[in-house]
């Protein structure tokens, strides 16, 4: 027996529909175009490509769209007034900084990114929003981990009282996900590169999530047969050869669904960002 594929573009494209019904209508409604600054410092290519990606995908939704781009040798302080400006301009309402920030101000990066306001904080990064998560009345959420939830939710896999397993624990993936999968009533277990055993502890996983961005880590014999697996790495191993965690030749033949990696949870983070532009638009509205 093989896995069903929870390809991306399928859940994508229905989270995609789903956020320009909620643009139309808060244009509709309220007369405002939900809009999204993104700001990226310096040069990195694959930067370039992930924030072209999220202009298309705005433009394609009809969300505005701005791209600040600030020089590689910016200073923390030249970021920090640009993004005090976004904050008061009331036609911005979700921003987000790009990483990685160039590596002159890469020790500044939790100050940078805790001066966004927490209320157009559409990464789900600050402290205000953890905070949220935690205490289990979320707000805006980190978009790769808010996306795994909804792909679960869009194929219809329950959560509720199932065991899973999350390995990482970096405050962008993991540690969402534990709070996400803990809110919707699993049972959750979070591994790290500590954690002794670790192909016994993935064996108890109805529901696993692979994010420790090692290549082909996770093989059939650390995956309990018929546990969905949720493949959030993403590793190059070749110039233009992209794989996930999971051995993915080898766990599709023991899993009931899993995601492939390119064309799996990487399609549903901008998705989610999109989604999150929306709900950052109606909390500024109080709706
Ligand atoms: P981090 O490097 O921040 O965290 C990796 C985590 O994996 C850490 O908690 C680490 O443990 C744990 N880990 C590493 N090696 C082992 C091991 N041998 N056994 C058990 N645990 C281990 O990574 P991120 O969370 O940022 O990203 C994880 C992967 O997800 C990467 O491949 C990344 O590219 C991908 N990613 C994909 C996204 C998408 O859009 N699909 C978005 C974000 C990330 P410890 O804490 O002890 O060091």
């Amino acid at each position: 027996m093989t896995a069903r594929l929870l390809e991306g573009k399928i859940f994508s494209a229905q989270i995609k529909e789903e956020a320009k019904t909620g643009v139309e209508e808060i244009k509709k409604n309220f007369g405002i175009t939900p809009s999204l600054a993104v700001i990226i410092v310096g040069e990195n290519p694959a930067s370039k490509v992930y924030v072209r990606n999220k202009h298309k995908t705005c433009e394609e939704l009809g969300i505005k769209s701005i791209v600040v781009e600030m020089s590689e040798h910016s200073t923390k302080e030249e970021l920090i007034e640009k993004i005090d400006e976004l904050n008061a301009d009331k036609s911005i309402n979700g921003i987000l900084v790009q990483l990685p920030l160039p590596n002159e101000i890469k020790s500044h990066e939790e100050e940078i990114l805790n001066r966004i306001d927490p209320l157009k904080d559409v990464d789900g990064f600050h402290p205000y929003n953890v905070g949220k998560l935690v205490t289990g009345s979320p707000t805006l959420v980190p978009c790769t981990p808010a996306g795994c939830l909804k792909m679960l939710d869009l194929a219809g896999i329950e959560i509720d009282g199932k065991r899973a397993v999350i390995i990482g624990r970096s405050n962008i993936v993991g540690k969402p996900m534990l709070h996400l999968l803990m809110s919707r009533h699993a049972t959750v277990t979070v591994c790290h590169s500590h954690t002794k055993n670790l192909p016994e502890v993935t064996r108890e996983a109805d529901i696993l999530v692979a994010a420790m961005g090692k290549p082909k880590f996770v093989t059939a014999e650390m995956i309990k047969p018929n546990a969905v697996v949720i493949d959030v790495g993403i590793n190059r191993i070749a110039p233009k050869k992209l794989v996930g965690d999971v051995d993915f030749e080898s766990a599709i033949e023991i899993a009931s669904a899993i995601t492939p990696v390119p064309g799996g949870v990487g399609l549903l983070t901008v998705a989610m960002l999109m989604q999150n532009v929306i709900k950052a638009a109606k909390l500024q509205l109080n709706i």
